[in-house]
């Protein structure tokens, strides 16, 4: 028996959040070193006894996977730290990756009750800091044991993309028989977690680590394999008996202002791609070029005008200005992204947008006109509409501009299977509740058929689909096409 005092709800509710230490702000801008360092036991237990362990767990409705977020919580209060991870684990196969990214502000931890009772949504349970701390205990225990794996069903799975929903299908698949296999475009797997979302918010060897625990269970993955140009859809269906799609949302949205071809302006994709993935921020390790900005504006407010707000620092930017159209309250950005930005010295134009982007003689930016906005009437998303404030234009200085206004889903699939079937916007449409598309013995899930959402909701397809893919692959029965679109 634990020799932990008894603590009441009222002590529980007393016990305040356990802060994660960090990096300091002058320190990390110098570096591509993880900014949060993780909790120690310690931390974790006393973080993991204010859970009041509610009767209904509201926190569990709010995680699109179902964690038992209770059940994992009270056993690292217990100090078994491997228990808890082997719990998360049988509805999350990504705990270090979600643990770092998953916007849990607005997911579980928006139910908390703790939070609810305390009227103040910061000091919900810290419910991610807690799953990042036993997905990393679990990993510095050294190789994970693969479960036994049931007989082979000898049917075949080809996964295209390996991104959050392509690898929780494989994942799911390979631990019901099936043989899977991923073609990815790139030479590394991931998605966005590995050639967008930088080093310092998520280490790529987690991503690798997790994607090795895939292979080991039977994962096949090919590399530099483009579906819709080396094979199609049509030839996958040939060779295996169902065929997942999670080819996600890469292709960059951008202004369609003048100036947009100028030299200096990037989209946020190839500025992340090109210091992530091609390790440019690596100099002089690595030879991949990139254009080293002294005045960088960042045009969005997500988290990926963030991440290439937090890049530029880490490039070597004196100044980096983030220009906004709307006020922070509306930005999509994380709460602790914006709350980093700041600290590193990211400066933030608010309620600012775009007119045109200036060159100099040689075709260089040199700085952009903006336009001063106020906030009028909601729009469809909720959110106020930025209207711009005529006659209140000026110019200000800029060396380079890094696009981040959103991504649409990638276009090749689509265009080069006749029978699948996309809403206007490019997404895949599917049927919400079995993730079948219009074309039989393909399903899709993720950002393809969001458009760009997060790793959460791309994991939930994936489970989604794989069960659907189960149940299809025993039955036989493709009775139904997809009757409207998921947005
Ligand atoms: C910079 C950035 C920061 C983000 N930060 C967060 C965050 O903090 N929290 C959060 O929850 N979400 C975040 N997101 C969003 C999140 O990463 C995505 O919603 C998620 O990765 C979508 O997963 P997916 O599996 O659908 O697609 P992706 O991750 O995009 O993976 C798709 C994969 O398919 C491959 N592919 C594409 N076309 C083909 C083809 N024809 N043949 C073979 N392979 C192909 C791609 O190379 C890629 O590897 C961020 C996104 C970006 C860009
Ligand atoms: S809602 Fe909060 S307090 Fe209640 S079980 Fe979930 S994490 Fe614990």
């Amino acid at each position: 028996m634990s020799d932990k005092p008894v603590l009441t709800v009222k002590d529980r509710l007393k016990i305040p959040v356990q802060p994660m230490p960090e990096q300091p702000p002058q320190e990390r801008i110098h570096n591509v070193r993880e900014v949060p360092l993780g909790y120690t036991p310690e931390q974790a237990m006393r973080e993991a006894d204010r859970c009041i362990r509610c009767k209904k767990p509201t926190c569990i409705d709010g995680c699109p996977v179902n964690i038992d977020i209770p059940g994992f919580i009270s056993l690292i209060s217990e100090g078994k730290f491997l228990e808890a991870a082997a719990l998360i684990k049988k509805r999350n196969l990504l705990p270090a990756v979600c643990g770092r990214v998953c916007p849990q502000e607005e997911q579980c931890q928006l139910h908390c009750m703790v939070a609810k009772s305390l009227k103040d949504p910061s000091k919900a349970v810290q419910i991610g800091k807690l799953e990042r701390f036993v997905a990393d205990y679990e990993r510095a225990q050294g190789e994970l044991p693969v479960p036994e794996l049931p007989p082979k069903t000898g049917k075949k799975v080809a996964v295209v993309g390996s991104g959050p929903a392509g690898l929780t299908v494989a994942g799911d698949l390979i631990l019901l028989g099936h043989d899977v296999t991923i073609f990815e475009a790139l030479h590394k797997p991931g998605g966005v977690l590995i050639y967008g979302i930088p080093e310092f918010r998520l280490p790529k060897a987690i991503v690798q680590q997790e994607v090795q625990y895939l292979q080991k269970l039977g994962v096949e993955v090919k590399y530099n394999y483009i579906i819709g140009k080396i094979r199609s859809v049509e030839e996958l269906l040939d060779q295996y008996d169902a065929v997942f799609i999670g080819t996600g949302a890469g292709l960059p949205n951008f202004l369609g202002i003048p100036g947009e071809n100028l030299l200096g302006v990037f989209s946020a994709n190839e500025f992340l791609t090109r210091a992530n993935l091609m390790k440019a921020y690596d100099f002089p390790h690595s030879d991949t070029p990139i254009y080293r900005p002294k005045n960088l504006a960042v045009v969005g407010g997500g988290n990926v005008a963030m991440d290439s707000a937090r890049t530029g620092l880490r490039l070597g930017a004196e100044s980096v200005t983030i220009v906004y159209r709307r006020t922070e309250k509306e930005m999509p950005a994380r709460i602790e992204e914006v709350h980093h930005a700041k600290e590193e010295g990211v400066k933030f134009d608010l309620l600012r947008n775009p007119v045109r982007i200036v060159g100099d003689e040689k075709g260089w930016v040199k700085g952009m006109e903006v336009i001063k906005m106020e906030l009028g009437e909601p729009d469809a998303s909720g959110r106020r509409r930025p209207v711009p404030v005529p006659g209140s234009e000026y110019f200000t200085e800029f060396d380079a501009v890094v696009v981040a206004i959103g991504n649409s889903p990638n276009p090749l699939i689509p265009r080069e299977t006749p029978d699948l079937r996309t809403q206007r916007w490019g997404g895949v449409i599917v049927d919400e509740q079995t993730m079948r598309t219009s074309k039989k013995g393909v399903f899709a899930g993720g950002d393809i058929v969001l458009g760009a959402a997060t790793v959460i909701l791309a994991m939930g397809h994936g489970r989604q689909a794989a069960r659907s893919i189960q149940e299809y692959l025993t039955t036989g029965v493709w009775d139904q096409a997809p009757q409207a679109g998921t947005q």
